[in-house]
């Protein structure tokens, strides 16, 4: 097995140089992943230098990194007994259908700081960053989100009903207070929302900063009257509406039509122009170098390829920022995921940023002087209990209903997600 023409110790000569040289990339791969787990902030000149010069070397590393967390993501799905950190939260009750839908994972404190630092410098470098939210990020203000562990979408898979508490108690969340800030700050240029709760606006985020896709369950609109005539309420609008089924009963002040909800319901096009502002949404994304994901499961907005920038070549997307509990299909191309309840991350994100967190007020709530007052003789047209700007002044046109923990089978919220998983049945 001699190599042609060269003498033994040539050969073994040879081989010196080589192990060594393999001992020197080996060194400089073990240099660079260590500069890699630094958050950029707190990266040297020097080894800011290191890494430009071995390009190779960190895409390699990353590609690494990713397929090391797909591994860990699929070894999770497969063995539900153990977390990725080992603070792996408990997953839905034996029995749950999609066990790897509802599978929480939690970042331990340093490595969630970690990530927070490296995301608060994306968030001061961004020149425009859109911010898209979806259930996760109210589920600290008691409405539950669709895939958690006990998220509708989980309980109705397993055969159970929905039952809420009072969901016109709900107010913003430290995560829309903080965001209606960023906005404020001109850090934050446009806010994408896959949520009919209504919580972005009462934030005070203004309407022109905010996509609401699927609607928002305190607006009811005349489409009749052009442009259509919108009406905010300060109670549930979409109590008598469901899939395909959208009046709600009242009627337009201006022309008699008939109003109906801004409910997109899945298997609907949503096809009014506010308050979803697809218009908005898209040149967002169009502008955006920065996309911040907020407690979404990203199934259903992975599906719009504009909020995604599909049709530019991948080096020129927006940078991916992910918070989320659980897995979602943007894991693999993200910039970071950090594994985190959105209230806890955007308490360490804003005191890293030096923001402090307006407080929600009810006397502060836009909703009040946006919306419409019910006429005389219409204060009978919904039994949902009304907002009101003190807890215990009972609201305007309010008739008192109880609202009980019953299984909610109206609406936005219960049936129309009933619905929802019927129609996919169907399809
Ligand atoms: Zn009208």
């Amino acid at each position: 097995m001699a190599a042609g023409g060269l003498s033994r110790s040539e050969r073994k000569a040879a081989e010196r140089v080589r192990r060594l040289r393999e001992e020197q990339q080996r060194e400089r791969l073990r240099q660079v992943s260590r500069i890699l787990r630094k958050a950029a902030t707190e990266r040297s000149a020097e080894e800011g230098r290191l890494l430009a010069e071995s390009e190779d070397l960190v895409t390699e590393l990353q590609g690494r990194s990713r397929r090391r967390e797909g591994l860990k993501r699929r070894q999770e799905e497969a063995s539900p007994g153990r977390g990725r950190t080992g603070r792996a939260r408990g997953r839905a009750g034996a029995g749950s259908r999609p066990a790897s839908l509802s599978w929480q994972v939690c970042d331990d404190p340093e490595e969630l700081q970690r990530k927070v630092r490296e995301l608060a410098s994306a968030v001061r470098n961004a020149k425009y960053l859109v911010v898209y939210t979806g259930a996760g990020i109210s589920t600290a203000a008691s409405i539950p989100d669709y895939r958690g562990p006990n998220g509708v979408w989980t309980l109705l898979q397993k055969g159970r009903s929905v039952s809420a508490a009072d969901l016109s108690e709900a107010e913003p969340t430290l995560t829309h207070m903080s965001i209606a800030r960023l906005h404020e700050q001109k850090l934050v240029q446009h806010v994408v929302s896959q949520n009919c709760d209504g919580l972005h606006l009462r934030s005070g985020l203004p309407r022109s900063a905010m996509s609401e896709l699927h609607g928002n369950m305190y607006i009811e609109v005349c489409t009749a009257c052009t442009p259509n005539r919108e009406y905010v309420r300060v109670f549930d609008v979409t109590e008598r509406t469901a899939l395909h089924r959208h009046q709600t009963g009242r009627t337009c002040h201006k022309c008699g039509g008939q109003l109906r909800d801004t409910i997109v319901h899945f298997g609907e096009r949503g096809t009014l122009g506010q308050p979803l502002n697809w218009e908005a949404a898209t040149q967002a994304a169009s502008k955006a170098d920065t996309i911040l994901c907020l407690g979404s499961s990203l199934k259903v907005l992975k599906k719009y390829p504009h909020l995604w920038c599909m049709t530019k070549p991948p080096s020129r997307r927006p940078k991916l920022y992910i918070v989320n509990l659980q897995w979602t299909p943007k894991d693999d191309w993200a910039a970071l995921k950090l594994h985190g309840k959105c209230d806890d991350v955007m308490q360490l994100l804003m005191d890293e940023l030096g923001l402090e967190i307006p407080r929600y007020s009810r006397w502060q709530d836009p909703i009040f002087s946006l919306a419409t007052p019910l006429r005389a003789g219409e204060e009978g047209s919904h039994s949902r209990k009304s907002l009101c700007r003190s807890r215990e002044e009972p609201g305007p046109g309010d008739r008192g209903a109880p609202l009980s923990s019953a299984p909610i089978l109206g609406g936005w919220f219960g049936r129309g997600c009933t619905k929802r998983t019927k129609k996919k049945k169907v399809t």
